[in-house]
């Protein structure tokens, strides 16, 4: 018995502040059950006049087995139109009791566009809740945290404005806009060397080069280096190879470059006291000169304990990318959030990253799950609707999709993400992240699924048509060698007259055509954050799917069922269709982007 009630505590708090989290997530991993039926309990009173939920006659019930009896579980689309009418102005209680104070738009899209997430006022506290976690579990596992700084790169995005006047933008942008992140109180474990200033500045390359001066700056003094996500931080060091000879001159002469022109973040660098130090622009200049960039994090930031990024999901194709320019630091995966409601966190942060689980916090919105069934089985389920399951109903081993509803007004949203519980921590279970549904192609926040890549496709032969050309058979690739990295297309053409094959300038035309075609995430990766690079096609030899097929079927697939895979990136199949490839081709300029939504 003391073992196990040793086992369900995570450890001795690093310090005195400490103590009140861990003993929070003691106490809400204890008592999941209870939370949840308080938090649903919470929703459905100040929600309980919205004309969402007298649409299903809720009649003021707040119970689970009301809730779930009368309340449909929903995708985007269906809260479409609510969320329309909220973005056109309607002001009055659709979707919440409380004022939608602005839309969160998700890396998700729907019809190309980013879903729009309404929330309110009181979710920047919940959000700032779960981060106040971290820390206090990351304490746990690495000592002295508090004797130096992080280096993280964040970043904000372009807002716009829907018809209606309510400010759309990603969580992130509207986190570091927030009081919660900007006056902050100081926190000796959470000192950053990017000033807010560097961070909020909305000009990607201005916003990079001074958050990389400062972190060359404090060199010595950084700890830990992150950014959200994996594509990121190699962004960042794609960055420093690019520009480490001017960032070096600065240091060298303790000034900033002219192509820095936000007055806010001239103010504020002349603040830091900016001195000249010749010797660190002399050890930059001597560990980036040479060409050599492995290890490059660890040799230029040598105190550095870990890098602090999520590498579950898509991100883990960047793992072997991040431990070559690491030397091997530790990789921590420390949350799982998303626009419509944060999650909760990894209670294990360096763990490896293959072995990471997420512990949902039960106070963060109500939690439901719908058993993932192999497409076998689910081919053949009749038409009753599935039962949904609790976060305590949860089994070992089994796969489960994420359905939420929050105190913005989300009420049973299936967020598409596949999950698998790993464990438990006292009665809540840990999950692995497995995969988000329907999606194809990632390279950064981008998600591109099979019926956009057709729809892409599909445009770029109206291209072929005129040289009578058509596309026998397709797929894609995800080629994250390069930084960016960039998605790639193999075609294998159907060319009815060789004297009149498309020129090598039309396949660069479709290159573009099928970028157009992506969703606005994708070109806004493109074109303002440069986080992909310009698409490629490459033309195989005409037969190639069919070896493609055959080799398939020595593996033992069915020559009934089998279907052309329509994204690759097994090694065998990558060297199979690399080696019949007879021409490459690029997009040569960048595909049109606005924050401006089109519907
Ligand atoms: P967004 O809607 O743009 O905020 O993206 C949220 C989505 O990002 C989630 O639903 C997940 O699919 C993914 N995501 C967030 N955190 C993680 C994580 N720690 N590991 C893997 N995927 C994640």
């Amino acid at each position: 018995i003391l073992l196990m009630a040793m086992e369900s505590l995570l450890g001795p708090a690093a310090c005195k502040k400490d103590e009140k989290a861990l003993q929070f997530i003691q106490d809400m991993t204890t008592n999941v059950d209870s939370v949840q039926e308080k938090v649903l309990a919470e929703i459905l009173t100040q929600n309980a006049n919205t004309e969402y939920l007298k649409r299903y006659k809720l009649g003021g019930a707040t119970d689970r087995d009301t809730f779930k009896s009368k309340i449909p579980v929903i995708t985007y689309e269906d809260l479409q139109p609510d969320i329309q009418r909220i973005a056109n102005g309607d002001r009055s209680p659709i979707l919440s009791a409380h004022p939608i104070t602005e839309f969160l738009t998700s890396s998700g899209t729907s019809a190309g566009e980013r879903k729009l997430m309404p929330t309110i006022q009181e979710e920047l506290d919940r959000r700032q809740l779960l981060y106040s976690l971290l820390m206090p579990v990351m304490n746990l596992y690495v000592a002295d945290l508090d004797k130096g700084k992080g280096l993280y790169f964040l970043f904000v995005k372009a807002e716009t404005k829907t018809p209606g006047g309510l400010l759309a933008r990603p969580v992130l942008t509207s986190y570091y806009n927030s009081e919660q992140f900007k006056t902050r109180p100081y926190d000796p474990y959470m000192v950053y060397t990017s000033p807010n200033e560097a961070i909020l500045c909305s000009d990607s390359f201005q916003s990079m080069y001074s958050q990389m001066l400062c972190g060359l700056y404090y060199q010595k003094e950084v700890l830990r280096v992150g950014a959200v996500f994996a594509s990121g931080l190699l962004r960042a060091i794609r960055f420093l190879q690019l520009n480490w000879q001017q960032l070096a001159q600065d240091i060298a002469t303790g000034t900033l470059n002219q192509r820095i022109t936000d007055p806010s973040i001239r103010e504020c660098m002349s603040s830091i006291c900016f001195k000249p130090n010749p010797y660190l622009a002399e050890f930059i200049t001597n560990e980036c000169s040479g060409g050599n960039w492995e290890g490059i994090i660890s040799r230029i930031w040598p105190n550095t304990k870990y890098l602090d990024v999520i590498v579950t999901g898509a991100m883990a194709q960047y793992i072997p990318t991040l431990n070559y320019y690491s030397g091997d630091l530790p990789l921590t995966c420390t949350m799982y959030a998303s626009s419509e409601c944060y999650f909760g966190l990894n209670l294990k942060p360096m763990c490896e990253p293959s072995e990471v689980s997420y512990t949902i916090m039960p106070n963060m919105g109500y939690f439901e799950f719908l058993l993932h069934e192999s497409s076998a089985s689910s081919l053949t389920s009749d038409a009753s609707p599935p039962r949904l399951l609790e976060l305590v109903d949860l089994e070992l081993g089994k796969e489960y999709e994420l359905v939420i509803s929050t105190y913005a007004g989300l009420c049973r949203y299936r967020v598409g993400d596949i999950l698998r519980v790993k464990g438990f921590h006292n009665s809540a279970p840990q999950f692995h992240f497995v995969r988000r549904k329907n999606v194809l192609l990632s390279i950064d926040s981008d998600k591109t699924d099979e019926a956009e890549l057709q729809k892409a496709i599909d445009n770029a032969l109206e291209l072929l048509r005129e040289f009578n050309t058509s596309v026998v058979e397709y797929t894609s690739y995800a080629d994250t060698k390069t930084i960016p990295g960039h998605y790639v297309i193999y075609w294998e053409l159907l060319v009815k007259d060789p004297n009149d094959a498309p020129t090598h300038e039309v396949l660069n035309q479709c290159c573009l055509t099928m970028e157009e075609a992506f969703n606005t995430v994708y070109r806004q990766c493109r074109v303002a954050d440069n986080s992909i690079g310009p698409l490629e096609i490459r033309i195989v030899k005409s037969g190639t799917f069919e070896e493609l097929m055959d080799y398939a079927i020595s593996r033992g697939a069915s020559i009934n069922q089998y279907k052309v895979p329509r994204c690759v990136s097994f090694t065998p199949i990558m060297e199979l269709l690399d080696s019949r490839v007879l021409s490459v081709h690029f997009s040569k300029a960048c595909p049109h982007w606005t924050p401006e939504r089109r519907n």
